[in-house]
């Protein structure tokens, strides 16, 4: 009790911190609730190729809290980082994202449909992360393949070669890796070439000033083309109007994503809205 106190008792004179704090505080208690009494729930942001066709989706977590609203991940992913709540939080919506895609790909036309799921680096180091993939790969009985994970290059920091060992054997369990919000880390070529990756998302910070900024259209067609010769899909992120589709168009990009063609829904809604949309994706 005394330590507890003590914990909260700091008051600091800026009335904006102290808030801060105790708004932190609150969230924290309010997290450890919300797991237990699902108010997490995932979205689903469409992924098209450039012939406008249905590719997958990017799952999102969402916390849909009774008072405060909609608090959106940036807020509430690092407070379950830092206090160890991801692991569970990410294997929860692993499994939520998994029985999703298999209902999915039931579907007529919708056989070949991928989800893109976001893994923070420490749910990837977790030493029980492997296993716990491959339990949930046979018990939701997906096919591995259109299961896509989603690391950012802070994964990649801890020291590349644990991290190549862990990505072979979730490898050989069939899943697939994309490289997310690439060109902003710290990771070096020379690491990542190691990686046995499937796809680079370009981050959105290059896609949003496209138009406008002669540096990013350089590193946006740098990023499409080293990608592409090293046999990676390549993804632009952060799309939203259409002269920045234009251009990465004519810069070969082959893969997009973002507002301008469709924003995160709930799975329900998601379906309803893509169902068309996916009945010529593989017929065609
Ligand atoms: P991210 O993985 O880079 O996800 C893309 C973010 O960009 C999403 O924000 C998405 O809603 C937003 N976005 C998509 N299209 C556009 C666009 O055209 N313009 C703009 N301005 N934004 C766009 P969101 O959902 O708020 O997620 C933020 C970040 O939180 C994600 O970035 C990801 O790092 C993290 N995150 C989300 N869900 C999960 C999760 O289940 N697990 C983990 N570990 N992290 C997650
Ligand atoms: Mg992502
Ligand atoms: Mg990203
Ligand atoms: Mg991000």
């Amino acid at each position: 009790r005394a330590k507890a106190a003590g914990k909260n008792c700091f008051k600091f004179y800026d009335p904006q911190i102290q808030r801060d704090i105790e708004r932190r505080i609150t969230l924290e208690t309010d997290l450890r609730r919300a797991v237990s009494e699902q108010q997490l729930t995932i979205f689903f942001q469409p992924q098209f190729d450039q012939d406008k066709r249905l590719t997958g989706a990017e799952v999102l977590l969402r916390w849909e809290h009774s008072e405060q609203g909609m608090i959106p991940p940036s807020e509430f992913i690092p407070l379950a980082e830092e206090k160890g709540l991801i692991i569970s939080i990410g294997l929860w919506v692993l499994k939520s994202a998994c029985l999703q895609l298999r209902t999915w790909n039931m579907k007529p036309g919708w056989e070949q449909f991928q989800l893109s799921v976001n893994i923070s680096p420490c749910q990837f180091r977790d030493k029980d992360f492997v296993s716990d993939l491959r339990e949930l790969i046979i018990e939701t009985g997906i096919l591995p393949h259109h299961l896509v994970l989603e690391i950012t290059e802070s994964t990649v920091l801890e020291g590349v070669s644990s991290i190549i060992e862990k990505m072979n054997a979730l490898k050989a369990l069939g899943v697939r890796f994309s490289m997310d919000d690439f060109g902003t880390g710290y990771s070096s070529l020379s690491q990542l070439k190691q990686l046995p990756l499937n796809e680079l998302k370009i981050d959105q910070s290059f896609v949003r000033e496209l138009a406008i900024d002669a540096n990013d259209e350089v590193i946006v067609r740098t990023i499409i083309a080293m990608g592409q010769n090293l046999g990676l899909t390549v993804i632009a992120e952060g799309v939203e109007n259409a002269s920045q589709y234009d251009k990465l168009l004519a810069q070969g990009c082959k893969h997009f994503q973002g507002y301008w063609f469709g924003r995160p829904l709930p799975a329900e809604a998601f379906e309803h809205m893509y169902q068309s949309a996916s009945e010529y994706i593989h017929n065609s």
